[in-house]
C-alpha cells in the first residue's frame, strides 16, 4: 500500500498464526514449547540436545554503516531478509533479535520490531513486556543490589561472632554451612567443614566481606527512562541508622545480567557468571562477588525462565526468536547466544539465522565477533552491511540531522556528490568486516526520497571496496519481496569459503587489546589512558581478569569518540576516561567519553501518542 501506514497500523492489520501451530511447523515438539498466549512461546534448550547432531544453517549478521540518530534500517532489515528467505525463497530461516527497552519505546526513539511491512509481530506485545525476561532482570539485579546494602549494614552493626551465628545457624541440631557458603570457604582456603571448628580470624573472614563503599559498582536498574534517579541518596529513614550513601539507577538492560543472558550458553553456565559478577572491592582490594553475598543460586532461580528464548513470527509468518537486549554501548549489544544456537539447529544445514548486532559495525559488529563468537563458538558466514543515502549524505559533510526534527534539504534531493563523499565510511565498514574474514554483502535501505542514480553509486563503490555485492531493497515499502535480491546475495556469500579470525588474541594486555580496535576499527593512531583509566587496568590485571575480551563504551554516532566527526575520521587518539569489568558477563569495558545509562524523557515523548481502544482492546499510537 502507498503510502506505506504507521508500523502499528501495519502490525494490526495482520492477524499472526497460532504460535503452537508456527512451532510445529519448524520441528519443535510439544513439551519444548511453552506457550505465553497464543502469540508467544519459550522454548526450551533440551532442543539442544534432541538437535546435537544436526548440523548448523548459515549464520547471518546484520550490521550497518555508522548511522544518524535516526537508525538506519538494521532491525528492519533483519526481519526483512528473513522474509523474503523464507516466504519468497522458501528456505528454514529464523530471524534473531534483541527484546527492546521499555525506556525508548515510551521515549524517544520507539520500539524496535523493525518497521514498514518489515516486522515482528505482534509488535505491542514485543515492544512491551513481551514474557517479562526484563522484569526477572530487574528483580534479579534489585535483590543483590539490596544485599550489598543491607551486607555493609549488618556488618558495621553486628561483632563478628553474632554476624557469623547468624550466617550459619543451627539447623536439625547442628550448625551447617550452605553450598553458596561452602564456595565462600573454598575461595578463602578454609577446608574446614564444621562450623564450630572455625578460629576466629577465619570466623571474621568469612562472616565479614568488608566491602569498600567506594568501589560498590551495582547499581539498582529500573526499565524506565526515569532521568531524576541518575544519582540518588540511599538510606535515609533513621532505621539506617545515618548509614546513607550515593548511588544511582541504571536503565535494566543496562544491567549486567541482561549482558549474561544474552552470552550465557547453559542453565549451568549461567549459574557460574551470575555467581562470579563482582560488586565491588573489599577494604583489602580482593574482588567481592554476587556468590560471596550467597546469591548466585538465588538469582539463577529468578533467571530459569527468562533463559529460554521467546518465539514469535514475522509479518510473513517465518520464525523469530527475540531474546536478550543488553545496551550496546557498556555493554555488547548484541541477541542470545541460545536463540542463535537453538534456531541454528532447527533450520538445519540448508537454513539460514539471521541474527542483528546493535549500532554500527564499528560497535555492535566487532563485539559480536570479538565477544559473542568467542563464547558462543560459532563461525559466521555472511555480514550484511546496512547503509542508506540519507547517513551517506550526512558523512559526506550533510547537515546535521536529529530525531524528532524536520530532515533539512539535502537529505530529500538528488545529491551524488554528497553520497559519494560520505562512502568513506562506508569504505572503513566494509574493511572493518573484512578485518575477520567474513564476505559482506552490502544491502541499501531505500527511502522513498532516494534516486536510482543516488543509490548505484553507493553500489558501484561498496564493490570497489571490496564488498562481495551490494543491492538495492525495498522491504520496508515492499516487505520480504523487496528483500529478495538481498536474499539472494546472501545466499551466494554463504556459498564463498571464509576465513574467521577474531581481531585479537585475549592474552595480550588489556592496553593492546583496547589499541588494537582503536587502532584497526576505529582508524586511530592511538589510545590515551587516563590515570583513572590505567589504574582500574592495574587492578584487573591484579585480580585476574586481564584475559576478557574488550566492549567499547563509545558513542555510535561516529568511528571516532567525537560524534560530530563523520565519515573517517583519521589523526586522532582515542582516550579512554575508565575502565571497568563486566566479570560475570566477561567482558572488561573501556569508557571513551561518557556514557549514560539512565536515559531521559524528551519534551514530548512517544507516551503522548499511545492509547487503547477499550472496545478492541487494540493498542495505538506505537512504533
Ligand atoms: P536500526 O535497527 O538500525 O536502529 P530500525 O530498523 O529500527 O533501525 O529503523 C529505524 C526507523 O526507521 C524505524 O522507525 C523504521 O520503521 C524506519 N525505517 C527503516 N527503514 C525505512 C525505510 N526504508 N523507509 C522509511 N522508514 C524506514
Amino acid at each position: 500500500k502507498t503510502p506505506v501506514p504507521s508500523d502499528i497500523e501495519v502490525a494490526t492489520a495482520q492477524t499472526p498464526k497460532n504460535v503452537d501451530d508456527l512451532a510445529r511447523e519448524i520441528g519443535l515438539q510439544p513439551h519444548e514449547v511453552d506457550l505465553y498466549g497464543k502469540k508467544k512461546a519459550k522454548v526450551s534448550l533440551s532442543v539442544l540436545e534432541r538437535l546435537k547432531d544436526v548440523p548448523n544453517g548459515k549464520y547471518v549478521v546484520v550490521t550497518g554503516i555508522t548511522p544518524t540518530p535516526l537508525g538506519e534500517g538494521k532491525s528492519t532489515t533483519t526481519i526483512g531478509l528473513t522474509q523474503a528467505l523464507g516466504a519468497h525463497l522458501k528456505k528454514n530461516v529464523f530471524a534473531c533479535v534483541r527484546q527492546p527497552s521499555q525506556g525508548p519505546t515510551f521515549g524517544i526513539k520507539g520500539g524496535a520490531a523493525g518497521g514498514g511491512y518489515s516486522q515482528v509481530i505482534p509488535m505491542d506485545e514485543f515492544n512491551l513486556h513481551l514474557t517479562g525476561d526484563i522484569h526477572a532482570i530487574t528483580a534479579a539485579n534489585n535483590l543483590l543490589a539490596a544485599a550489598i546494602d543491607t551486607r555493609i549494614f549488618h556488618e558495621s552493626t553486628q561483632t563478628d561472632k553474632a554476624l557469623y551465628g547468624r550466617l550459619v545457624p543451627t539447623k536439625d541440631g547442628a550448625r551447617k554451612f550452605s553450598p553458596i557458603q561452602m564456595r565462600r570457604l573454598e575461595k578463602l582456603g578454609i577446608t574446614k567443614t564444621n562450623p564450630d571448628d572455625l578460629t576466629e580470624e577465619e570466623v571474621a573472614d568469612f562472616a565479614r566481606l568488608d566491602i569498600d563503599k567506594s568501589t560498590i559498582t551495582w547499581q539498582r536498574v529500573m526499565d524506565t527512562n526515569d532521568r531524576y534517579l541518575r544519582k540518588i541518596t540511599i538510606g535515609q529513614s533513621p532505621t539506617e541508622k545515618g548509614i546513607t550513601r550515593e548511588t544511582n539507577f541504571d536503565i535494566t538492560v543496562a544491567s549486567e545480567i541482561m549482558a549474561v543472558l544474552a552470552l550465557t550458553t547453559s542453565l549451568a553456565d549461567m549459574r557460574e557468571r551470575l555467581g562470579r559478577m563482582v560488586v565491588a572491592s573489599d577494604t583489602k582490594g580482593r574482588p567481592v562477588t554476587a556468590d560471596d553475598l550467597g546469591l548466585g543460586g538465588a538469582l539463577t532461580v529468578l533467571m530459569k525462565d527468562a533463559i529460554r528464548p521467546n518465539l514469535m513470527q514475522n509479518l510473513e509468518g517465518t520464525p523469530v526468536f527475540v531474546h536478550a537486549g543488553p545496551f550496546a554501548n557498556i555493554a555488547h549489544g548484541n541477541s542470545s547466544i541460545l536463540a542463535d544456537k537453538i534456531a541454528l539447529k532447527l533450520v538445519g544445514p540448508n537454513g539460514f539465522v539471521v541474527t542483528e548486532a546493535g549500532f554500527g559495525a564499528d560497535i555492535g559488529m566487532e563485539k559480536f565477533f570479538d565477544i559473542k563468537c568467542r563464547y558462543s563458538g560459532l563461525v559466521p558466514h555472511v555480514v550484511v552491511l546496512v547503509a542508506t543515502v540519507r547517513a551517506l549524505k550526512m558523512h559526506g559533510g550533510g547537515p546535521k540531522v536529529t530525531a524528532g526534527a524536520p530532515l533539512p534539504r539535502e537529505y530529500k534531493e538528488e545529491n551524488i556528490g554528497l553520497v559519494e563523499a560520505g562512502c568513506s565510511n562506508l569504505r572503513k565498514q566494509i574493511e572493518n568486516a573484512l578485518h575477520f574474514g567474513i564476505p559482506v554483502v552490502v544491502a541499501i535501505n531505500g527511502f522513498a526520497t532516494d534516486t536510482e542514480s543516488e543509490m548505484q553509486a553507493v553500489i558501484k563503490k561498496a564493490k570497489e571496496f571490496g564488498a562481495f555485492d551490494a543491492v538495492i531493497c525495498s522491504h520496508w515499502a515492499n516487505g520480504g519481496a523487496g528483500a529478495t535480491d538481498l536474499a539472494q546475495a546472501v545466499e551466494r556469500a554463504s556459498q564463498q569459503s571464509s576465513d574467521f579470525h577474531f581481531l585479537y588474541d585475549v592474552k595480550l594486555p588489556l592496553e593492546e587489546k583496547i589499541e588494537a580496535i582503536a587502532k584497526k576499527i576505529y582508524g586511530a593512531d592511538g589510545i590515551e589512558l587516563s590515570e583513572q583509566a590505567q589504574a582500574a587496568i592495574n587492578r584487573y590485571k591484579s585480580q585476574g581478569f586481564n584475559d576478557l575480551p574488550i566492549c567499547m563504551a563509545k558513542t555510535h554516532l561516529s568511528l571516532s569518540h567525537d560524534p560530530e566527526r563523520k565519515g573517517a575520521p583519521t589523526g586522532f587518539t582515542l582516550p579512554i576516561r575508565d575502565v571497568r569489568a563486566s566479570v560475570g558477563a566477561g567482558f572488561i569495558y573501556p569508557l571513551v567519553g561518557t556514557m549514560s545509562t539512565m536515559p531521559g524523557l524528551p519534551t514530548r515523548p512517544c507516551f503522548y501518542d499511545i492509547d487503547l481502544d477499550p472496545d478492541t482492546e487494540e493498542v495505538k499510537g506505537l512504533f
